[in-house]
C-alpha cells in the first residue's frame, strides 16, 4: 500500500467555523492520501452526557439543553457550507438530530439510562461532526468507524478487539481514497453490534489504531496547543513545548494525566514504530512535538521531560502484621481489584511488607475497600490484617524522563523542592525503569506542587517569585514602582520573574494569581479591592496557596507583624520593612528565624536598620565566615541626625523636627524617633544579629528630650516642643565653639547596649555625617584597628524600597 498519513483533529480544533476552516486548509494542502479522524464539536460530548443525566431524572429542562446541541450543529452548517449545498446536509443532519431527540424522549419517559443507551447518545457527537466536516473538505469520503473498530467486553469495559479490527480496517480502506473522513471515539461490539466507544478522549486512539493497521508514515494529532509541553499550560504558565519525546516518556506522561494524548493511543503506533507528531491547528507553522522510538536526539538533553498529574486520586492501604513474609497477599489484592474492574495506577510497598498502598480513582474507592475487606475477611477476623484504610481527595504527580536512569539526585531534588514548598508526600513510587517518579499529595496542594517542581526542574526562561505586598504607602508605593521598572530587565538578565499576586493596605485587598497590573494596581485596590481585616488577609494569602511565595510587609503594624509566624509555617518567605517583629520579644524573633531556617525559606529585614544600607547582610557574612563582632557603634536615626544637622541660629529644634517629618525621614509620628524608640529597636536587632540575646528593656537609654514631652497626644507634643528650642540652640553653640557636634549614638560593647547623645570631635568618623545619613562602625576580630565603616542614606522611602527589593532578589537567588 502507498504511503499515507493519519491526522486527528480534536474537539477544540472543530469547535467553531473558523477552526473548521483551518482544518480544511491543513488537510487540503496535503499531497499524499490521508485519513482524517475527527472528534465531536468541542464540548458536545460533555453536553450530551449532561443532557442524558437531566433527561434520566425526568426533568424536562433537558429539552433546552438538547435545543442548544441541535442549534449548534445546524448553525455551523449554515456557516461553513455554501448555500446551494446546505439543503441536503441540513436535511440529513436534522434526521440524525430527530433520532437523538427520540432517544432522549425515551430516556426521560422511562427515567432510565442504561450504558447501552448512554453509549448510543454520546455516539451522535462524532457522527454529526464527521458528517458535517466530510462535506467541508474537498473530495472527502465519509466512513463509519462502528463498522471497523470492534470492541469486546472485559471487566465491564470495552476494549478493542485487534484481530477483527485490523482485518476490517484493511478491507475497508482498500483502495484508500485521497481523503477519508472518520469519526473518532465510536466503535461497536464485536459480539452484538451495539454501539460502544473507546473512552473519553478516545478519538486519539481511533487515529492510532488506523495508523497502525494501515502502516501510516506518521500519526499527527492536531490540537489546541503548540505541542506536548513540560506541564499542562492551563496550570503552569511557564510550561513550554518539548520538541522530542520517546514513546516511553510520552506514555508515562499520558498515563499520569497529560490530557494532550489519550493514554492507549501510544501503544499501537509504538508497536509499529510509527512516529506521532503533536501539532497546533491554530498555529500550523509551529513544529510541534515529535514522539518516536529514539530516546534522546537533538537538543532535548533534559533529564526530566515533563510533569503530569491526576487530581482524582484515592489511596487504599492494606495493612497488618500478619502480612509480613506471607506469600500471595499482593496477588490476592490485585486479583480482587481486577475481578471488579478497578484499575490501579500506582503501587507502593515498604520493604517491611507490613503494608501495601495503591492509588485508584476516588469513585472506585468504596468498591475497592469493600471487595478487599471481603477478600481478607478471615485474616481480619483473626487480627492479622486490619480493615482497609481509604484516603480520598488526593492527587498523584509524576515526573518523567528517560535520562533519569542512572542519574543520582533527582529524587533528592524533587523531595527537597516539595519540602521547601511545605508539601508533604503521602506515598511515592519509582519503578526500576527509572523513567518515572510518582508521588501522592493532598489535592489542595496540587497546583503549588506542580508549579514548584516545574520551577525547580525546568530551565524555563525564568524563575518566578510570587509577591504579596502589604502597605502601599510611600515605601510600598516606591517598591511597586521599582519592581515595575526592573521587571523586564530582571527577566532578561537574571532570569527572575517577579509576579505581584496581591497588594493590601489595612482595610483593602486585591488579589490576582496571574499577577496584578503594576500600572494600575494601587488605584484598582481602592476601586475594586475587597474589604479586609488582618485575619481575612491572612486567610486569603494562605488560601492562595501559591508556590515561591514572598510576603512583603511595608507597614508599621504590629498586627501584620503578628502574621509572620503563620506565614512562615506555611512556607511563605517574609521580607519586612516593618521593624516590630525583629525587635519584639527575643523568643519571638528567635522563633521566626528558626522557623524560616527549618523550612528552607527566608525571613529578611535588612531595611530594619539603616534603610537600604547593607548592614545586617554584612554582619551575617562576617559571622558566617568565622569572624566575631565585639563592638558596634552607630548613628542609626536618620531623623535625629537630620535634626542635629539642621538646627542652626535660624532653625530652632521644633522647626527642624517639622522639616524631618515633611521630608518623610521621620516615622509618621516623630516621637518614635525623638524618644529613641526607633533607635532602640534598631540596636536590639543589630545586637541580636551579632549574637546577643537582648530585649528592648536591656538597652540603657539617655534621652535628648525629657520623657514628659512624649506623654500626651501628638498635638500636646507639637504645642510644647517649642519650649526646648532655646535650650537646644544654646547647647549647639557651646559645642560649635569647641568644634564638636552632637550625635545620637547606639552602641554594643561586650554585650552592653546603650543609646544616647554623644559629643564627637572633628576627628571622629561620626563628626562629618550629613543630612539624614546613617553610619555604623563594626569592630571585629579581623576589622580591629580599623573598624569596618558603612555609611550613607539611612532613611527615605526610595532607599528603603530599594533595600526591600534587594531582600526579595536575594530570595530569588537561593531558589
Ligand atoms: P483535543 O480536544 O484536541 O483532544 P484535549 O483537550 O483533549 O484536546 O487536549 C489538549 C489539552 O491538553 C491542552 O489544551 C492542555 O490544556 C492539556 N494538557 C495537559 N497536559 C499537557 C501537556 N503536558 N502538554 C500539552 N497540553 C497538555
Ligand atoms: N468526543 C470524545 C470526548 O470528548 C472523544 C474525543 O474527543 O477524543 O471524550
Ligand atoms: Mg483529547
Amino acid at each position: 500500500m502507498m504511503q499515507m498519513k493519519v491526522l486527528k483533529f480534536g474537539g477544540t480544533s472543530v469547535g467553531s467555523v473558523e477552526n473548521i476552516l483551518n482544518v480544511k486548509r491543513i488537510v487540503e494542502a496535503i499531497d499524499e492520501p490521508v485519513i482524517v479522524v475527527v472528534s465531536a464539536l468541542g464540548g458536545i460530548t460533555d453536553q450530551l452526557l449532561n443532557t442524558s443525566t437531566i433527561a434520566a431524572s425526568g426533568d424536562m429542562s433537558y429539552r433546552t439543553a438538547l435545543d442548544d446541541i441541535m442549534e449548534r450543529h445546524l448553525n455551523l452548517i449554515k456557516d461553513v457550507i455554501p448555500v446551494r449545498e446546505q439543503h441536503k446536509i441540513l436535511q440529513h443532519t436534522t434526521t440524525m438530530l430527530e433520532e437523538l431527540e427520540n432517544i432522549f424522549r425515551g430516556v426521560s419517559l422511562i427515567k432510565d439510562l442504561s450504558q447501552k443507551t448512554s453509549d448510543t447518545i454520546v455516539s451522535y457527537g462524532e457522527r454529526l461532526s464527521s458528517y458535517i466536516i466530510s462535506n467541508v473538505i474537498k473530495g472527502a469520503k465519509l466512513y463509519d468507524s462502528r463498522l471497523f473498530i470492534k470492541t469486546i467486553s472485559q471487566y465491564n469495559k470495552h476494549i478493542v478487539d485487534f484481530e477483527s479490527t485490523n482485518r476490517l480496517i484493511m478491507e475497508t480502506f482498500d483502495p484508500l481514497p485521497k481523503v477519508a473522513l472518520v469519526p473518532g471515539f465510536i466503535s461497536s461490539s464485536k459480539e452484538n453490534g451495539d454501539v460502544t466507544n473507546l473512552g473519553r478522549g478516545g478519538s486519539d486512539y481511533t487515529a492510532s489504531i488506523l495508523a497502525a493497521a494501515l502502516n501510516a508514515s506518521i500519526l499527527e494529532i492536531w490540537t489546541d496547543v503548540d505541542g506536548f509541553m513540560t506541564a499542562d499550560p492551563k496550570v503552569i504558565s511557564s510550561a513550554y513545548v518539548i520538541d522530542r519525546l520517546s514513546f516511553i516518556e510520552a506514555m508515562e506522561l499520558c498515563n499520569f494525566g497529560a490530557k494532550v494524548i489519550y493514554p492507549p493511543t501510544i501503544y499501537p503506533v509504538y508497536h509499529k514504530n510509527i512516529p506521532i507528531q503533536i501539532r497546533n491547528t491554530f498555529n500550523p507553522d509551529a513544529p510541534g512535538t515529535y514522539i518516536s522510538k529514539e530516546q534522546n536526539t537533538g537538543e532535548s538533553k533534559a533529564i526530566i521531560k515533563g510533569i503530569s498529574s491526576i487530581d482524582n486520586t484515592c489511596l487504599v492501604t492494606v495493612q497488618g502484621l500478619g502480612m509480613v513474609g506471607v506469600i500471595g497477599v499482593n496477588k490476592r489484592i490485585f486479583r480482587a481489584l481486577a475481578d471488579n474492574g478497578i484499575s490501579v495506577f500506582m503501587v507502593s510497598q515498604a520493604s517491611s511488607e507490613n503494608n501495601t498502598t495503591f492509588a485508584i480513582k476516588n469513585e472506585e474507592a468504596d468498591l475497592a475497600a469493600r471487595v478487599l475487606n471481603e477478600e481478607f475477611a478471615l485474616e481480619r477476623a483473626q487480627g492479622e490484617i486490619n480493615d482497609m484504610v481509604v484516603k480520598k481527595d488526593l492527587a498523584t504527580v509524576a515526573i518523567v524522563g528517560g535520562l533519569m536512569k542512572n542519574t543520582p539526585g533527582i529524587a533528592g531534588k524533587l523531595f527537597d523542592t516539595l519540602g521547601r514548598a511545605g508539601i508533604s508526600v503521602i506515598a511515592c513510587a519509582q519503578g526500576a525503569s527509572e523513567t518515572n517518579i510518582s508521588f501522592v499529595i493532598k489535592k489542595k496542594y496540587l497546583r503549588k506542587a506542580l508549579n514548584s517542581i516545574h520551577d525547580s526542574f525546568f530551565l524555563s526562561e525564568y524563575k518566578m517569585l510570587n509577591l504579596f505586598l502589604v502597605g502601599v504607602g510611600t515605601v510600598g508605593g516606591h517598591l511597586l514602582e521599582q519592581i515595575k521598572h526592573q521587571q523586564q530587565k530582571l527577566m532578561k538578565q537574571n532570569g527572575v520573574k517577579l509576579n505581584v499576586v496581591g497588594i493590601a493596605d489595612i482595610n483593602k485587598i486585591l488579589i490576582r494569581r496571574e499577577g496584578l497590573d503594576l500600572e494600575t494596581c494601587i488605584d484598582d485596590l481602592y476601586a475594586i479591592g475587597m474589604d479586609t481585616s488582618t485575619s481575612l488577609l491572612k486567610d486569603e494569602i494562605l488560601q492562595m496557596n501559591i508556590f515561591n511565595a514572598v510576603f512583603i510587609d511595608c507597614t508599621a503594624s504590629d498586627e501584620i507583624a503578628g502574621l509572620y509566624e503563620t506565614l512562615l509555617n506555611n512556607n511563605i518567605s517574609v521580607v519586612a520593612a516593618n521593624k516590630i517583629a525583629a525587635s519584639s520579644a527575643y523568643n519571638n524573633y528567635a522563633l521566626l528565624k528558626e522557623t524560616a531556617r527549618k523550612r528552607g525559606i527566608k525571613f529578611l529585614f535588612e531595611t530594619n536598620v539603616g534603610a537600604g544600607l547593607p548592614i545586617i547582610n554584612t554582619m551575617n557574612d562576617l559571622i558566617n565566615s568565622g569572624d566575631h563582632i565585639f563592638k558596634l557603634e552607630a548613628v542609626l536615626s536618620g531623623t535625629l541626625n537630620f535634626i542635629f544637622n539642621t538646627i542652626s541660629e535660624d532653625i530652632p529644634l521644633s522647626q527642624a523636627i517639622q522639616m524631618a517629618v515633611d521630608a518623610k525621614y521621620a516615622e509618621p509620628d516623630p516621637r518614635i524617633d525623638l524618644s529613641g524608640t526607633d533607635v532602640i529597636r534598631k540596636l536590639v536587632i543589630l545586637a541580636r544579629e551579632a549574637g546577643c540575646a537582648v530585649e528592648q528593656s536591656d538597652i540603657k537609654t539617655n534621652l535628648i528630650i525629657p520623657a514628659n514631652y512624649f506623654e500626651g497626644s501628638i498635638e500636646d507634643f507639637w504645642n510644647h516642643i517649642t519650649e526646648l528650642d532655646a535650650e537646644f540652640e544654646e547647647k549647639r553653640k557651646q559645642l560649635a565653639a569647641q568644634d564638636k557636634r552632637l550625635r545620637f549614638v547606639a552602641s554594643l560593647n561586650n554585650g552592653v547596649c546603650q543609646v544616647g547623645p554623644v559629643e564627637v570631635g572633628s576627628r571622629h568618623p561620626f563628626y562629618e555625617l550629613e543630612g539624614s545619613n546613617n553610619i555604623i562602625m563594626i569592630s571585629t576580630e579581623w576589622y580591629h584597628d580599623y573598624p569596618m565603616i558603612i555609611k550613607g542614606y539611612g532613611a527615605g522611602a526610595e532607599v528603603t524600597a530599594a533595600g526591600v527589593f534587594a531582600d526579595i532578589i536575594s530570595i530569588a537567588n537561593i531558589r
